[in-house]
């Protein structure tokens, strides 16, 4: 339901949906909007034209444009934080002081439930985020990294780290040794995740199986974990389950392996391709090779799963460019992908610890330029071939956006 009234002369809207409350002030030159969650956790926040998303984690990052479309991006550092959450919460706490039920006159008028929301919100402290956050840690290994398409999915870490580890351009899980947890360790840590998330799972789209490649358990050990999240998650309310498959040196999956994990609930695998060019995935060290890959989607797709493939711009620059594009094209081409399924570009990050960095230089590998990266998707997808009203989506894939 939405309450449209005015507030100090000023125009606001109390959005009330069973997932998340939003409370909208319009002001002279912009409009605050924030969000919160059922747990009265501060979802998203829009200030001076500048856009905040807070993880469970606490992180927050902010978001906004130059004017030019070129967006900006900056995470909060504890004190910038802190100064966020208390605005927003102190906000709802000034608009409940004059009751707003006399003063606001709302259409339709404030119902006693919004109103219990509300103070609810207004009653969240810094202890409160704090405690919160706290609990986090204690439910969750860090979460490296997710699709964009998940970022509000429910992640739920039956393994830990990578198998392979090897990829010198990922340092997501470089000091995680590799493990996947038993079955008892995986209901309790599912429990833990349901009671940590509570009233804001209305919130959540999805379930994440974690970490880098969960996909890599063995299916006799897999299924039972899978039947824990069915036992402790609504998975159809929550969409189905979706994963990694990184690395294609380890156990290989059959069409029957994934028609059976389809039955219990999984929908998508997302595939760390990153180039359809082996002499490329042999310079960053990536297990597998660009046959090993296309095997792997075709066993996903018989199985009755979709794919979203991801592709690394940038990767090798100036040296592999050309062997980049046309193998990664020719490779996409072969996996006969449809609407069901995505492509992501993702740009390659670099940073002067990653072993790729040192590797570039020692072989004096010339980098593409952001402008040259974002030109060699355009290319790549020029000379994709889909059928025709059945092409898979293409976007993006930042991982410096990453936030659960
Ligand atoms: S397989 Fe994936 S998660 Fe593991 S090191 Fe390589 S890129 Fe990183």
């Amino acid at each position: 339901m939405v309450h449209l009234g005015l507030w100090n002369n000023r125009p606001v809207t109390i959005s009330e949906k069973p997932n998340s409350i939003t409370f909208s002030l319009e002001e002279k030159e912009s409009t605050q909007v924030f969000s919160f969650d059922m747990e009265y956790r501060l979802w998203t926040a829009l200030i001076n034209q500048v856009s905040y998303r807070r993880g469970l984690n606490g992180n927050i990052v902010a978001k906004w444009n130059s004017g030019k479309e070129i967006l900006h991006r900056s995470w909060l550092d504890q004190t910038e934080r802190e100064k966020l959450l208390t605005y927003s919460h102190q906000l709802i706490r000034d608009f409940l002081i004059n009751d707003p039920t006399q003063t606001g006159s709302f259409s339709p008028p404030l119902t006693t439930n919004i109103l219990k929301h509300l103070k609810q919100i207004s009653n969240q402290t810094l202890d409160f985020y704090k405690i919160d956050i706290d609990k986090y840690h204690q439910v969750y290994k860090p979460v490296g990294i997710l699709p964009p398409d998940q970022y509000n999915s429910v992640v739920l870490q039956v393994t830990e780290g990578c198998s392979f580890n090897t990829c010198t351009f990922c340092d997501f899980y470089k000091n995680r040794p590799f493990r996947i947890k038993t079955s008892q360790e995986f209901l309790e840590h599912a429990k833990q995740v349901n009671q940590f998330i509570g009233n804001g799972m209305n919130l959540r789209r999805t379930i994440f199986l974690g970490d880098a490649n969960a996909l890599v358990t063995p299916t006799r050990k897999l299924i039972p974990l899978l039947e824990i999240v069915n036992q402790t998650f609504d998975v159809n309310r929550l969409g189905g389950m979706f994963a990694f498959l990184d690395g294609f040196s380890g156990e290989k999956k059959t069409s029957q392996d994934y028609l059976h994990l389809k039955q219990l609930g999984m929908e998508k695998i997302y595939i760390g391709l990153e180039s359809g060019d082996d002499a490329l995935l042999k310079f960053l060290n990536k297990p597998g090779k660009a046959k090993d890959a296309l095997k792997a989607v075709e066993e996903i797709k018989k199985g009755g799963l979709s794919v979203g493939v991801i592709i690394l711009l940038g990767a090798g620059g100036r040296q592999f460019a050309k062997q980049h594009i046309q193998n990664t094209v020719k490779l996409i081409n072969q996996m006969a992908l449809n609407a069901d399924d995505l492509v992501y570009f993702s740009e390659l990050i670099e940073n002067s610890d990653l072993e790729y960095t040192k590797k570039a230089y020692q072989a004096n590998l010339s980098p593409l330029t952001p402008l040259e990266r974002e030109q060699q998707g355009q290319i790549m997808a020029k000379d994709f071939k889909f059928y025709q009203n059945d092409a898979p989506h293409i976007s993006r894939y930042d991982i410096r956006d990453f936030v659960y």
